[in-house]
């Protein structure tokens, strides 16, 4: 569908003949978010134009100037030339795009006033704002938050347990959004609180799905995301402050597993459904160091891990973009193959 846009932009010959070459037209909406031109730009990438009319609105010939004989005679071509590449082109063009059918599972938590956080942090504070008609007729809402970097289900950047590694803006997208894997331990989790997972865990699943734990981001589902928010179920105890560390009892990632996924390995990222990717007795938070120093990041609390099978889906994480933190807030969601 067509709607009006801004007026025409004017474009060399040279320039719009390489526009129209260029399949995704990502030039042409350069250009019109360039000129301020954000609906056509919108409507360029969405594909709601056709090339026929996105030729027609989008793209004037440049205004006239003296024209030699040769010049003439080269312009009396053009529109046979545009002619015939709008057709071919249109061919392509005109086909619907696919529709997205896949199946999406929320891996986060929404953040509320019953957020689990670390026992030392304050929780996440929503201060309700506006709400309600304006004078003016129109519905209106803006609310503020303040929230701990660490805490619901976030990342940890390399920063957080490394000196001069990435913060979280600096975390590539291609650690973020890749093929996942679920290794289930939780049986070995339900029997004991304190367990560790060890290289046998990792190992154990290469062998049933005949594949080695390379370019993926691996989950460790230890069932304790079925406690959440129950902070004594979920992490050993409900008290906060310093004097609550000691009494934190869930499952973690072996230091040693850690290296062993870091140096043996190749791996995207890591991510836990319990609030660190440290055992909750850990002292020294090795594991911590051991990832990072590698830099690979670890998501914890992740949600909905009961939801996935072992493989066969695609993981998007994309943690808000703070500049210079150690960590933050993410949205994780599984795309199922
Ligand atoms: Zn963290």
């Amino acid at each position: 569908m067509l709607t009006k846009t801004k007026s025409h932009i004017r474009i060399p010959r040279r320039q719009r003949e390489k526009l129209k070459k260029d399949p995704n037209f990502t030039e042409m909406i350069e250009l019109l978010e360039d000129q301020g031109d954000l609906e056509a730009a919108r409507q360029v990438r969405g594909r709601d134009l056709s090339l026929d009319e996105y030729l027609r609105t989008h793209i004037s010939k440049p205004a006239p100037v003296r024209q030699s004989n040769k010049r003439r005679r080269h312009m009396q071509r053009v529109p046979i030339f545009l002619f015939t590449t709008v057709v071919l082109v249109s061919l392509n063009c005109t086909r619907q795009p696919k529709p997205f059918t896949g199946k999406i599972i929320d891996l986060s938590y929404a953040f509320d006033s019953t957020t689990v956080y670390w026992p030392t942090e304050k929780g996440f504070i929503f201060e309700k704002g506006t709400e309600g008609y304006t004078p003016g007729g129109w519905y209106y809402s803006a609310n503020r938050f303040w929230t701990p970097e660490h805490g619901g289900t976030h990342i940890d950047a390399p920063i957080h347990f490394f000196k001069d590694r990435e913060h979280v803006d600096e975390i590539p997208l291609e650690r973020l959004i890749a093929p996942g894997v679920v290794i289930d331990v939780t049986e070995k989790c339900a029997a004991d609180r304190d367990y560790q997972i060890q290289i046998d865990d990792f190992t154990a699943w290469e062998k049933k799905h005949g594949q080695e734990l390379n370019d993926v981001i691996v989950f460790l589902r230890t069932g304790f995301g079925k406690f959440y928010p129950d902070r004594i179920k979920y992490m050993g105890t409900d008290e906060r402050g310093d004097a609550a560390i000691p009494k934190l009892h869930f499952p973690g990632l072996h230091p040693d597993a850690a290296k062993w996924l870091v140096k043996e390995r190749k791996i995207k990222a890591i991510g836990l459904d319990t609030p660190s990717i440290d055992y909750g007795q850990s002292k020294n938070f090795q594991t911590h160091v051991t990832l990072y120093e590698q830099s690979t990041p670890a998501m914890e609390y992740v949600a909905n891990l009961d939801q996935l099978p072992e493989k066969g889906f695609t993981i998007i994480a994309l943690p808000m973009k703070i500049r210079g933190g150690s960590g933050g807030p993410v949205r994780i969601v599984a795309v199922m193959d």
